[in-house]
């Protein structure tokens, strides 16, 4: 970043005309956001990854505002908006399905008197509260990297960039804003974002940057299990995951992330390794191909040579193979959930897959046709595909499988028309989510 003669930062303008086109076709929502808050008195620009992305000829995945309008300004300003997060009080302004974040301008916990605003820290100095309100040049430089800290302004249609962002991103370096051990100690859940942002732009990150991972990837044992669930979402079901496990593991941060699995790629179990990256690289291809992907499969199939351990270390106990099987599931979910949670509309189905894994091998006579029509046939025998190709001998039972569906083919629309007779399922209301990141 640079700073003129009286230290003040200083900024790089650049007309972006394109950008502005661009933003007002794919999110004319942000860009109105934008623009009433300005019409209201207020500073406001976009911000932030989706101008990265656009940058970069990328598809934006959501679109940051960020304003010198405090959050509760900025709830009374929009009909359709709330505040969310305490730890980062963000504001969420919706149209249609469409969501908008809002953050006022945060700056530095030193640079202001905090007294009156929001400001806590652990011994480790991670904040547990961030809500220290600044300017935009204040806001600039407490973002985490440099590629994410550029502006836009829609009325003179320029980007405004205070830590060289834009050289970073011509280049393809990623860069921590300021000093990158205070940077990681105050969140380091900013380390695993490095990490998403160096596999999916596929960019080098800067010495400095990489380095201070290695010293503190420990801190992330700190983070809130639900906030590390998040995170493991965004890095292995975002479209570059296969990229993402090899940088992780290049820092050595995957440990913090599936501790028991870790601890079975320690011990040379030969498919560990090739079943999580064969999950990476399938949940890679079936988000190319526009096809659902859930947090349900990922965990049960990092989480199974950690479940394979467990069910050894049974059975050298001299527990019966079905006991073994369930201890060791039971095993493995308690254990990961230390360090991420898994909310039960994951982890249930996540052991239903786990159970049928035995069961598939039970197919003699009316048994088959019965599995077939669990709804959780589909995945379980997905499943075992995953684990054949990773290296497990099962004794032909993917390709069983495989045969059995095409001499038994289901009748997908007499299925089709079959939920068309049942009533609608009514809808329970889900909770609001809580906004885990900033
Ligand atoms: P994407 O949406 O593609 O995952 P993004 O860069 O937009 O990437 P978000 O999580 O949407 O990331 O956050 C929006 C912006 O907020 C970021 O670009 C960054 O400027 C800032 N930000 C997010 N998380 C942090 C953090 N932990 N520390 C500092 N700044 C952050
Ligand atoms: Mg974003």
């Amino acid at each position: 970043m640079a700073n003129d003669a009286s230290g003040q930062i200083t900024s790089t303008r650049l007309k972006a005309p394109d950008i502005g086109k661009q933003l007002r076709e794919i999110s004319p929502h942000s860009v109105q956001v934008v623009e009433s808050l300005r019409a209201n008195g207020f500073e406001a620009y976009i911000v932030g990854g989706c101008l990265r992305d656009l940058l970069l000829g990328r598809t934006p995945k959501d679109f940051d505002v960020a304003t010198d309008a405090e959050p509760q300004a900025v709830v009374k300003l929009f009909k359709r908006s709330r505040i969310v997060g305490r730890r980062f009080q963000i504001v969420h302004v919706r149209s249609g399905r469409d969501v908008v974040e809002v953050t006022t301008f945060r700056a530095h916990h030193d640079t202001r008197d905090t007294e009156d605003h929001e400001s806590e820290q652990s011994d480790t100095g991670m904040l547990l509260r961030d809500n220290v309100y600044g300017d935009l040049s204040d806001d600039a430089v407490r973002r985490d990297f440099t590629v994410n800290a550029l502006y836009f302004c829609p009325e003179t249609d320029e980007i405004i960039d205070y830590v060289n962002a834009l050289s970073d991103i011509k280049e393809g370096r990623l860069r921590v804003i300021g000093d990158a051990d205070t940077r990681y100690q105050e969140d380091p859940v900013r380390m695993l974002r490095a990490a998403r942002f160096a596999g999916k732009l596929d960019f080098e990150m800067e010495p400095e940057t990489s380095a201070a991972i290695e010293k503190n990837g420990h801190l992330l044992r700190q983070v809130a299990p639900a906030r590390m669930f998040d995170e493991v979402l965004k890095l292995f079901l975002g479209g570059a995951a296969a990229n993402t496990l090899a940088v992780l593991q290049q820092f050595d941060l995957f440990q913090y992330l599936f501790p028991a699995t870790a601890e079975a790629l320690e011990d040379d179990q030969p498919y560990a390794q090739e079943i999580i990256q064969a999950t990476m690289e399938n949940t890679d291809a079936r988000i190319e191909a526009g096809k659902p992907v859930t947090p349900a499969f990922m965990y049960a199939a990092v989480l199974w040579p950690a479940v394979i351990e467990l069910r050894e270390a049974c059975l050298d106990q001299g527990m019966h193979i079905v006991e073994a099987m369930r201890e060791a599931t039971h095993a493995a979910t308690m254990d990961q959930l230390q360090t991420t949670s898994i909310p039960k509309r994951f982890s249930i189905p996540m052991r239903e897959i786990w159970d049928l894994q035995s069961r598939l091998h039970l197919k003699e006579g009316k048994r088959a046709a019965k599995l077939r029509s669990n709804p959780r046939f589909r995945a379980a025998y997905d499943f075992i595909l995953l684990r054949e190709q990773s290296g497990e001998d099962l004794e032909g039972l993917g390709e069983w499988w495989t045969q059995y569906q095409i001499d038994n083919p289901v009748d997908e629309e007499a299925n089709r028309s079959e939920q068309r007779r049942r009533p609608p399922r009514r809808r329970r209301k889900r909770p609001p989510r809580q906004a885990q990141g900033q």
